[in-house]
């Protein structure tokens, strides 16, 4: 339910004086929504300025500037009556002619517009062609009196096709008179520290521009906070929705945990036990846990898992541990199944492949709870699978999955308990937007015995060489990953150069090589990766199918072709795959030749580093965040203000901001709350609403 202050900001643009259907359709397509509103016009800010305040002598005026001149209408030529010739009205002062060209525009309006005689003030863009100083359609065409009405600095937004500058400067001008004056959200004595207008002024000012818009400017700095604070109230709201629900402290003899402990063929590496720890107390408090685990590949984060889970089934409940793909479902289920056997725990694994009868069956278990521990897609809580009594959830690969389903996953009537699992490791300044202050265990030491990865940044044209050296690697009787870029599926040219690569190796070592890519049957792929797994096959070319979660211990060499394609978390996820055992092993990364500098130079980063959590600052670092998850996957919000990376000082006093305020005022009662909650509407987190109410 909206506050009424608000209801003029959200208005429909339709009610604007000027837009019809045709501008309509247009603000659709530069908006990309059916419905344009007030509050989506203002929001839209100048990129640019046209600066009108050059004013030199006609005759000196220069080719392409913007200029803005006094003059008197000398005489109008009209065009011929055939052909392409413009409508000309000549101008001058004392600093020379001007022509104004005018295509196909009626000369009655041209003659009320320009009548000879009259002096004008007209700014437009200049063109000089042969002796000739003209400006085609001037943007602006003004009798003296009327000169205030001429802006010397324009905003210029961003546009799309169909609608001129002057035309969407209109509109927006015409929202902009729209705008509530609305209380002020942001304490006061933050306000007066950054020298910040109200949210109303600082729209206007920076549509208003005096110069080249900045992006320190305070009033876009004002608005980044406002859209920064919006979204961590709405976490730490979220978050304190999720604690309040009180679940019962997970209790058990111990007994369970201890024969898992004892039928590990290893022990827990420190950084494997701190985190254990860390989680053991969250689910003795009895206060739901919402923890991300952080671990590169190959840190042992299954095992976590599934002593958080043991702790849950000992306890008496049910525990289920999502994963993105089938294929990592049933690795999870094959790693887990013979432990669980040994110790009495009772699993199963639900994937889409299952026959239904089979399905149907694992379901009516689960409802049962005659199956303890669940392993499964997302499909999962989509298909209407209900628990018997469910515990603990663990979300392997979160990054896969968006916000929203990570959070309607765990408002599943029951209160499970959840772990986040992340491979892909976020820098601290990004956990804080995704998350807020969700707590956060890392294991960033790797079981002993791995051997540093030997990692080489090879041009592709020394590809012979490479393939001499996966010859010699399958000669020892080890493994080797060959891995194409295939970064959409669905692009015919990178299968057909996977499949190429497929048909070259198994001339070379007939017999020896698997295939998996994404597009093959589920059924098919999973073969291969059995095979290569087994020992069947010694190399397996495929696409990044095998970025998470395989597990082959003696693979030795992974190749990576097109290196430059991939983002760097990804390219550190791959190498991942290598360097399992005892065996000595490496990387290389192949680059097209043609590639930039900024390639090699990031490819030099993962050569450098075999730290997850450093490469993923670098890549931030030298491109910014966008790309360093991949906007698809990383799950962050887009924001029209703030820049998570850019703003990331302001990032950090919004959560301190919303931590304080949610803490002190629960329910938003006081004014500040008031005003508050005018804030959470403006930038739509309605879900965030709910939690405010509900208090
Ligand atoms: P990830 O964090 O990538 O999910 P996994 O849990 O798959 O890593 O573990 C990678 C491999 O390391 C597995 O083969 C696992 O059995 C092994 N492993 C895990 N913990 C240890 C340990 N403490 N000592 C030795 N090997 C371990
Ligand atoms: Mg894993």
């Amino acid at each position: 339910m909206r506050p009424p202050v608000l209801f003029p900001l959200f208005a429909e643009s339709s009610s604007l004086k000027g837009v019809g259907p045709a501008v309509q359709k247009t603000l659709a397509r530069l908006f990309g929504k059916p419905s344009v509103t007030v509050l989506d016009l203002v929001s839209h800010l100048p990129h640019g300025v046209i600066d009108r305040s050059y004013s030199p002598a006609i005759l000196a005026a220069e080719q392409g500037r913007v200029a803005t001149f006094s003059v008197h209408v000398e005489r109008h030529i009209l065009p011929p009556r055939y052909g392409r010739r413009p409508y000309k009205v000549i101008c001058m002062n004392d600093s020379g002619f001007l022509a104004l060209l005018f295509f196909h525009v009626k000369s009655d309006y041209l003659e009320r517009l320009l009548p000879v005689g009259a002096a004008r003030i007209v700014s437009g863009r200049i063109e000089r062609q042969g002796g000739e100083i003209s400006m085609s359609h001037p943007d602006y065409v003004l009798p003296p009196e009327k000169a205030k009405e001429l802006p010397l600095i324009e905003p210029v937004y961003p546009m799309t096709q169909g609608i001129t500058n002057k035309q969407l400067s209109n509109v927006i001008r015409a929202a902009l008179q729209k705008l509530p004056a609305l209380p002020e959200w942001i304490a006061p004595d933050m306000l007066q520290g950054k020298g910040w207008a109200s949210w109303k002024e600082s729209l206007l000012s920076l549509h208003r521009p005096q110069a080249q818009p900045s992006l320190d400017s305070p009033a876009r700095k004002r608005l980044a906070y406002d859209e920064l604070l919006a979204s961590q109230l709405t976490l730490r709201l979220v978050r304190r929705h999720m604690v309040t629900l009180k679940t019962d402290p997970l209790k058990g003899d111990g007994k369970l945990l201890q024969a898992i402990v004892s039928a590990l063929p290893f022990t827990l590496t420190n950084a494997q036990s701190h985190a254990w720890e860390e989680i053991r107390t969250d689910l003795e408090r009895g206060e739901r846990m919402l923890r991300l685990l952080q671990g590169d590949v190959g840190s042992g984060k299954t095992v976590v898992a599934l002593l958080a889970m043991a702790k849950a089934i000992e306890a008496g409940k049910q525990a289920v541990l999502m994963a993105p793909t089938d294929l990592l479902c049933q690795q999870h289920f094959q790693t887990l199944a013979p432990w669980a056997e040994k110790v009495g725990i009772s699993i199963g694994c639900l994937t889409s492949q299952m026959k239904k009868n089979d399905k149907s069956k694992l379901i009516e278990k689960i409802r049962l709870g005659d199956v303890q521990c669940v392993i499964g897609t997302h499909a999962l809580f989509q298909e209407g699978v209900t628990f018997d009594n469910l515990g603990m959830v663990v979300i392997d690969e979160q990054h896969r999955f968006g916000v929203e389903q990570r959070l309607k996953l765990t408002d599943k009537g029951t209160h499970p308990h959840v772990l986040l699992m992340s491979a892909t490791p976020i820098p601290r300044s990004l956990t804080m937007t995704l998350y807020g202050d969700l707590e956060c265990s890392k294991i960033a030491e790797k079981p002993k015995g791995r051997k540093p990865i030997d990692t080489r940044v090879i041009p592709s044209n020394r590809l012979e060489e490479v393939v001499e050296g996966i010859g010699r690697v399958i000669a020892r009787g080890e493994k080797a990953y060959w891995i194409c870029p295939l970064v959409d599926e669905s692009e015919k040219s990178d299968l057909a150069a996977t499949e190429e690569r497929f048909a070259y190796f198994s001339q070379l070592f007939p017999g020896k090589v698997g295939l998996a890519h994404g597009k093959m049957k589920p059924a098919q792929r999973e073969e291969a990766m059995r095979a290569f797994a087994s020992g069947e096959t010694q190399m397996l070319v495929a696409t990044t199918v095998v970025e998470v979660g395989v597990d082959v211990k003696d693979a030795s060499v992974i190749v990576i072709e097109q290196a430059e394609r991939f983002g760097l978390s990804q390219l550190h996820q791959l190498r991942g795959r290598v360097g399992r055992g005892e065996i000595p092993s490496s990387c290389v990364l192949l680059y097209d030749s043609k590639a930039g500098e900024t390639a090699k130079k990031r490819l030099s980063i993962i050569r450098a580093s075999e730290d997850g959590f450093e490469i993923a600052e670098e890549d931030l670092r030298l491109r910014g965040g966008g790309e360093l998850l991949g906007t698809r996957q990383s799950g962050l919000p887009t924001m029209k203000f703030a820049d998570p990376f850019r703003d990331h000082l302001l990032l950090a006093e919004a959560h301190q901001d919303a931590k304080h305020t949610v803490d002190n005022d629960p329910y938003f009662k006081t004014p500040r709350g008031d005003a508050l909650k005018l804030l959470l509407h403006l930038f739509d987190h309605s879900e965030a609403m709910d939690y405010v109410r509900s208090g």
